[in-house]
């Protein structure tokens, strides 16, 4: 094969032409989407091919990459990429892999990409066969809150992160940032890496089918551990990782054991509130050299996750940072997806999805999750790969002894093929063999009718396995939260009695009249809070009922479906979020406050610079969640500071400097409310900047239709300003129903009177499919699309 090794990748990629894509086989794995986020961060293109859309595609794809389904040698031939990365879930009787090596293309494994890219920056490896996703996670969310501005690579989805991969290019001097990522040793690509610093939780009989044996395993990690220039930090109370790296001239030992150099003392775990309460709590000690270092909470269950967190904590630690600011840093983290998951909980049940599908794992989880209040522990498991299923059959037959019943399925294949011999109903049979009570149930369809007929009030039902159990998983949660929907009158009853009078809350909202291209539905509720307090009770009283919210500004970016939004709409329109206060140089701005208000505000008291602001028809908050801009400046260019509030109510300041904004948006703001802005202005007089807020004005009038739209319709793409292409094509002018291709400007679509979100929809995907067909353009759009189709 035409392989590399990191070295070759990092110069080859340096020296790519812009145009020439990297091609990722195998692109919806987590760890491959992974590397499409950090190509594209980098500003390569990308493209690449998966047999299944998932939403690691779907997030690629909305991105810009080009990822096909199906794999075929000709999307090869088409792509012609200047390198193809593949994963290890791929045969090597691929037909795109044989095309790259016909045509001479260099082809590499995922962890030399990874590793090429990570050598760029300071990097902190985390390894290990249990636990290494979630402890990557934790530690690179800790250098975000430390505004360290770190890269990372996480095995998954992490709902705190938009995405779980990112590159942050170097500024000028700024030459050393972190790069927190998950170095994977299941296809002996831990040596690929030559960390600054790692992290080595455990070792363990995994991945059998590619090693001989444990020792093989061990050797692999002893590679990367002498490859490791700065602290190897390990975990003491596994007795094998104190035999292989206590001599490690960086070595730095943790964990429970009385010898660990950081040691780990837990204090108290639980929950707050009572049966089924949301939030998940642990508090420890650590003591560093026979000192206490301080205090630490983790929203995170179970001896490993305080074990791992002990692990990132050594790391801070020795990379310099304050104890403090590092219990600061991990406290407010909440897990990644399929760990520990909860996907859905009530006052009857409570359902948890995990990724577990090792016994270590499974036995660990189980041990954690038996903290939680619960009556019954309910599992399903799914067994993951023949070959695993094999080799660690007995391992398999005692760890699920806590659970109160138990239910196995089939074996998910992962792309192996059959052992004859060995299946889930042998499986089912080995654990019976030692007196545990276990269901075989065949498919997930099955499964998902099963464990619903046997659910209790006050179970815990735990989904496990790194197959597709996650889907049953999600449609039994769905079954349920359909059932718990408390009838409309409570929860409006609810919220008038909690909330204080000021704030207003309605059922059946129309939304047409609150966006300006007046169309959409209506929302299920709708709610204005009067002050911060009220919005966290609101918040929060949607994360306990599995309530969906949006933030709602002044609607001039949004068009919503005919059949509204299911959930809760939140404007902040009441007067604590509208208010606006010039100090000096400075605007205070709430994040309900209108973009044109403030303009005229700054004028009143001399504050240039925010004029371009004058003519976007939106609030604050929107601006700030779409980074807006007009007549050469946006958004993020005068603001000097933020405060938000997290799903969980907690309020946050930020300075500008330390966020991640990009063209037309700022993916802060995809899971956080907006509260408000200070922008800093210069001084100057009210004639000048008056006399530029009219020149802007009327350039607008003079460019843009007056009718009701919600703006520029699609991004631009690279090649062409959509309005000019979409005047090219000839559209203007076109109508479905009420809506309109503005006259004006070919990429305002007007409200003429009339039009339904339907119009505006089948008026996009016309312009989209002409696009593609006449000049092979996928246009993207720029509005927000929400809400329900009418059903
Ligand atoms: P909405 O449309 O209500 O919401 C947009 C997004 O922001 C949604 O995802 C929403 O959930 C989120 N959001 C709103 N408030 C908050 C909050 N407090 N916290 C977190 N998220 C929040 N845009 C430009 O950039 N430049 C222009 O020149 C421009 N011209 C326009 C001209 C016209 C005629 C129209 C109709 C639109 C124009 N726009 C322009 C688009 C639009 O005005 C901007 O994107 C604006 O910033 C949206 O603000 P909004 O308050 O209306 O947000």
């Amino acid at each position: 094969m035409n392989h590399l090794n990191s070295e070759q990748v990092d110069k080859l990629l340096r020296g790519a032409a812009p145009n020439s894509p990297v091609y990722l086989l195998g692109a919806g794995g987590c760890g491959m989407s992974g590397l499409g986020h950090l190509l594209l961060d980098l500003g390569h293109r990308v493209m690449g091919s998966d047999l299944v859309l998932n939403e690691e595609i779907r997030q690629l794809r909305a991105r810009g990459a080009e990822i096909h389904l199906g794999h075929t040698d000709g999307q090869i031939k088409a792509a012609f990429p200047v390198l193809l990365v593949y994963s290890s879930a791929i045969r090597s009787d691929n037909p795109e892999l044989a095309m790259a090596e016909q045509l001479r293309i260099p082809i590499v494994r995922r962890a030399v990409l990874l590793a090429a890219l990570v050598r760029r920056q300071r990097s902190l490896c985390v390894a290990g066969m249990h636990g290494k996703t979630t402890t990557t996670a934790l530690l690179a969310f800790a250098l975000e809150m430390l505004n360290t501005r770190p890269s990372y690579a996480i095995g998954a989805l992490v709902p705190q992160f938009a995405h779980h991969a990112r590159f942050r290019r170097e500024s000028g001097a700024s030459s050393h940032l972190f790069f927190a990522v998950e170095a994977d040793e299941s296809d002996g690509t831990l040596r690929e890496f030559h960390p600054d610093c790692a992290i080595i939780l455990n070792v363990d009989e995994e991945h059998l089918d590619y090693y001989a044996n444990l020792e093989a395993v061990c050797q692999e990690f002893e590679i990367f551990a002498r490859q490791t220039s700065g602290s190897l930090i390990f975990c003491a109370d596994d007795a094998r990782l104190t035999e292989l790296f206590a001599r490690h001239p960086g070595a730095v030992s943790y964990g429970f054991h009385p010898l660990a150099k950081y040691r780990l003392e837990p204090k108290n775990i639980g929950e707050t509130g009572s049966l089924f309460a949301n939030r998940r709590w642990a508090r420890f000690e650590v003591w560093h050299g026979g000192e206490r270092l301080g205090e630490f909470n983790i929203q995170l269950l179970g001896e490993k996750n305080l074990s791992n967190a002990c692990a990132v904590i050594a790391l801070l630690h020795q990379l310099g940072f304050g104890p403090s600011e590092i219990a600061r840093a991990i406290g407010a983290f909440t897990g990644v997806v399929r760990r520990q998951q909860e996907i859905f909980c009530d006052s009857r049940f409570r359902l948890i999805d995990d990724y577990g599908h090792h016994p270590a794992e499974i036995q660990a989880t189980i041990e954690a999750l038996k903290r939680l209040p619960h009556r019954r522990l309910l599992v399903a498991f799914q067994p993951h790969r023949f070959t695993r299923t094999h080799y660690l059959l007995n391992q398999f037959t005692t760890c699920f002894a806590s659970a109160d019943r138990l239910w196995v399925t089939e074996v998910y294949a992962a792309s192996e093929a059959e052992i004859a011999g060995i299946n889930g109903q042998k499986l089912a049979e080995a654990i019976r063999a030692r007196g545990q009570a276990v269901e075989w149930i065949p498919t997930l369809a099955e499964l998902r009718v099963a464990v619903r007929a046997a659910i209790l009030p006050g179970d815990l039902v735990l989904f496990l396995g790194a197959g597709d159990i996650t889907r049953a998983a999600h449609e039994l949660a769905a079954e349920l939260s359909k059932e718990s929907m408390l009838p409309k009158e409570q929860l409006l009853a609810h919220f008038s009695e909690n909330l204080s009078a000021d704030s207003l809350i309605r059922a059946d909202e129309p939304l047409a009249k609150r966006t300006t291209l007046r169309v959409g539905g209506r929302a299920d509720f709708y709610a204005e809070p009067a002050s911060e307090a009220d919005l966290a009770k609101i918040v929060n009283f949607c994360a306990e009922k599995h309530l969906r919210f949006i933030i709602l500004g002044r609607g001039s970016n949004l068009l919503i479906r005919d059949g509204g939004v299911r959930g809760m709409v939140i404007c902040l329109a009441r007067p604590w979020f509208t208010r606006l206060e010039v100090q000096g140089e400075r605007l205070h701005c709430g994040a309900g406050a209108k973009l044109k208000i403030a303009a005229v505000e700054a004028r009143r008291h001399g504050l240039a610079g925010l004029e371009f602001l004058e003519g976007i028809p939106g609030s604050i908050g929107g601006a700030l969640r779409m980074n807006a801009g007009a007549m050469g400046s946006w958004m993020f260019e005068a603001v000097e500071s933020i405060r938000f509030m997290d799903y969980f109510g907690n309020v946050h300041e930020r300075k500008a400097s330390e966020v991640y904004v990009e063209y037309r948006g700022c993916p802060l703001f995809k899971d956080h409310v907006a509260l408000g802005a200070v922008l800093k202005g210069q001084t100057a007089s009210p004639e000048v900047i008056a006399e530029r807020m009219n020149r802007y004005s009327a350039k607008r009038w003079d460019t843009q239709p007056a009718a009701p739209s919600a703006g520029c319709i699609f991004k631009n793409p690279k090649t062409i300003p959509a309005g000019k292409l979409i005047e090219e094509l000839g559209l203007k002018g076109t109508r479905v129903g009420g809506a309109v291709v503005s006259d004006v400007h070919g990429n305002f679509i007007i409200n003429q009177g009339g039009a339904t979100a339907g119009d505006v929809l089948n008026l996009i995907s016309i312009i989209k499919l002409r696009a593609k067909e006449a000049r092979n353009i996928e246009l993207e759009t720029e509005v927000e699309i929400l809400g329900d189709e009418l059903s």
